[in-house]
């Protein structure tokens, strides 16, 4: 079986505890890899290369221009080895090659992006009330970042991180999930074969309540960068707080899909449907919550369970399957957990609502495409972030009622809105409460645009050009010019 090392200072080592992790293939259930059981020493090492790399200048006080050269030499290794790395993240979290490989080919754009950015960070004059003197701003970068990643999507949302923190001249220590750390360690090589100089980027692998909690709370960590659950986005938050650090939080979602019945209604089926089931569910941007209004609530849903239907699953490698297994175990049975408790609840199964037991699917941890109607706000099904295939749907009389039963929910991170009239677009665009709203189209994100979210769903923007200041402070320089 394949053995992974830690990447600390740009040496590939075993941790400091000499314990492995298994690492499970979700389609199997069986091992495919270990990474390395890491611990607080592992943590120390690597924040201290990190920190070195920062402090000693090897990495900041390269000019702006030359740190953009090495990211865009990164991008065009991310572009050679984007089909080796997909698979690695597909043998881990069992979601469809020709997604993660969409992804990796995505993922060089950012650091095309920022390394182009990093030399247009600038300082202004300013135009100062006071006689005498003359100030200007300057624009520096924080130090070390921590970046804590989740599993669903490792290499994407770690690029989103460590885009802008490295043309900000931050340097990085990563801590992946547990669940799926081999691709980021595979990642990790590419930084010495492009040149990066030793501790630039350094991943530590383990357990969050061991690895990930000790970088948070190492002292020298200046910012922490995260996206995964809200609850232990709260406990990173907290204790970062504690130590006054930075903190940046990409968390969860119950974003609502609005039909509107002036759609394109073809459309906003095929938006429907990737919106929940793409990635089997297992995307903070999910549309789980399906708001459609009442005039053409029953059309609607019989088409959309029609097509749903038709949904093949079995090896995500296959670029037949349309829907793959979930990633985890804790996973399958939590969202086998949530379909119950939406029976209990007086929801009707239309469509799926249990495991999946087609021959395709093997011993994988799959679930049945579930769509669930008589859902209303009240319900826990309504509220909670699911993260798999469950689409929750709920009616609506005009749009004062939409956005009511919209914004009735403590996340906002995304929302959709379908429909013909742009002067609706525009104003459910206004006060619908989340960061990112999508009309007529769902789940496009792209490095130029701001994403982050609204409420509980989190706190600061990655993507866009002002990403790059949440790893840069500023400082005021003052002349007394006599
Ligand atoms: P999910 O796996 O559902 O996204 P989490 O939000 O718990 O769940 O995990 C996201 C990342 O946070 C993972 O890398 C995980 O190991 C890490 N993590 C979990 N608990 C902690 C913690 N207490 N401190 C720091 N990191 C943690």
């Amino acid at each position: 079986m394949k053995r992974y090392s830690l990447q600390i200072a740009g040496q590939a080592q075993p941790s400091a505890s000499g314990q492995w992790i298994a690492t499970l293939n979700p389609y199997t259930g069986e091992a495919w890899a270990e990474i390395p059981d890491g611990n607080a020493a592992d943590v120390d090492a690597a924040v201290q290369a990190a920190h070195t790399a920062f402090s000693s200048g090897a990495w900041p006080q390269l000019s702006a221009t030359e740190r953009g050269a090495l990211l865009r030499k990164l991008a065009m290794l991310i572009e050679r080895d984007a089909d080796k790395l997909a698979r690695t993240e597909v043998m881990d979290n069992g979601k469809l090659f020709a997604e993660m490989r969409g992804q990796l080919q995505y993922i060089p754009q950012w650091f095309h992006y920022y390394g182009g950015l990093a030399d247009k960070v600038q300082g202004a004059t300013l135009p100062l009330d006071k006689k005498g003197y003359f100030a200007f701003t300057r624009h520096e970068p924080l130090g070390v970042v921590a970046a804590i990643t989740p599993w669903n999507s490792p290499l994407f949302l770690l690029a989103w991180k460590i885009a802008p923190a490295l043309a900000a001249g931050c340097t990085v220590v990563v801590k992946p999930s547990e669940f799926t750390s081999a691709s980021t360690l595979e990642f990790a090589e590419l930084f010495n074969e492009a040149g990066f100089p030793p501790g630039v980027f350094n991943v530590v692998t383990g357990y969050g309540a061991k690895v990930g909690s000790a970088l948070v709370a190492h002292p020298l960590v200046a910012k922490v960068s995260f996206t995964g659950s809200d609850v232990t986005g709260r406990a990173i938050n907290q204790a970062a707080a504690a130590q006054l650090k930075h903190s940046s939080m990409e968390l969860g979602g119950k974003s609502p899909n609005i039909v509107f019945a002036d759609a394109d209604l073809e459309q906003a089926m095929y938006g429907a449907i990737s919106g929940i089931f793409a990635a089997t569910g297992q995307t903070c941007i999910a549309g789980s919550r399906l708001l459609v209004q009442r005039s053409i609530h029953d059309a609607f849903v019989e088409r959309l369970v029609a097509f749903a239907a038709t949904a093949r699953m079995g090896d995500p490698m296959s670029l037949e399957t349309q829907v793959g297994p979930v990633t985890t175990l804790p996973q399958y049975e939590k969202v086998l957990a949530y379909i119950n408790i939406a029976k209990a609840e007086g929801a009707q199964v239309v469509l799926g609502g249990s495991k999946a037991t087609r021959a395709e699917c093997g011993k994988g941890w799959f679930i049945e495409p579930t769509i669930l109607t008589q859902v209303h706000n009240g319900m826990r099904i309504a509220q909670e972030e699911v993260f798999g295939p469950v689409l929750s749907v709920i009616p609506f009389d005009d749009e004062a009622d939409a956005l009511r039963i919209a914004n009735d929910v403590r996340f906002g991170l995304a929302a959709a809105v379908w429909t013909s009239d742009i002067g609706r677009a525009l104003r459910m665009s206004e006060r619908l409460q989340a960061g990112t709203v999508w009309i007529n189209t769902y789940r496009a994100v792209s490095f130029m645009a701001p994403f982050g979210g609204y409420k509980d769903s989190g706190l600061g923007r990655e993507n866009g050009q002002s990403a790059i200041y949440e790893y840069l402070q500023t400082k005021s320089v003052w002349i007394n010019s006599g």
